[in-house]
């Protein structure tokens, strides 16, 4: 048996640092957002059923997902959105679990997963939620030093995120990363990480 840990947090909240040092420490990690995306690359497994479902004109020249076309798509058509969802939900959840199978024994499996308090069913699937937690104010002053993103277009992504509020609520273990240094957060980590269970 493998200790099943889903990983979360807002954009910028430091998530992907804790997926890093998590694994360090010795995590088998399952990174549900480069799964979605390879799915959708040039030959990924969902373009078939994506093109059948809503036409060649949301492919890029070389066979990947056109994601703005896309995006503009569901953005308009609430319907649209479900059938591209009711296609890439199935396949990133065999995905996961593949990934999750090559996990050794008795290894901790960390899912990453943004939009994990957004998503359904993942509560049953985990054994523990961790929610990486820091301010909406650290979280744009993060993605703008990470990404140079302005501060609008950091904003656009928390309004279509989850709450502060609602990834705590969900949560089991959380680490506020806030005032935090780099060796503050890793030393968070591995208190976290000693004090959950382990399955043989
Ligand atoms: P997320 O995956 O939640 O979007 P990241 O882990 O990529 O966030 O963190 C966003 C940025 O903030 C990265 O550049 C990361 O190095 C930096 N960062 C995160 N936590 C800290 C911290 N405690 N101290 C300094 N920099 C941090």
């Amino acid at each position: 048996m493998n200790l099943r840990i889903g990983l979360t947090g807002g954009i910028g909240s430091g998530k992907s640092t804790v997926a890093a040092m998590l694994v360090e420490l010795g995590a088998h990690l399952v990174d549900t957002d480069a799964i979605a995306r390879e799915l959708t690359l040039p030959g990924g497994a969902a373009m078939p059923a994506i093109v059948a479902a809503f036409g060649p004109e949301v492919q890029t020249p070389d066979g990947a997902l056109d994601r703005p076309r896309m995006r503009e798509i569901v953005f308009h058509d609430p319907a649209a959105k479900q059938r591209l969802e009711a296609i890439l939900h199935p396949m990133i959840r065999e995905q996961t679990e593949a990934r999750a199978a090559l996990a050794g024994h008795g290894q901790v499996v960390v899912f990453d997963v943004p939009l994990l308090a957004e998503s359904k069913g993942w509560r049953e699937r985990v054994d523990r939620i961790l929610v990486v937690d820091c301010s909406e104010e650290r979280q744009i002053e993060r993605v703008q030093s990470r990404s140079g993103w302005p501060a609008d277009a950091v904003q656009r992504v928390m309004a279509q995120q989850a709450t502060r509020a609602q990834r705590l609520a969900i949560a089991d273990d959380v680490i506020r990363n806030e005032e935090l240094s780099l060796p503050d957060l890793k030393r968070a980590v591995a208190e976290v990480w000693a004090n959950w269970p382990r399955f043989d």
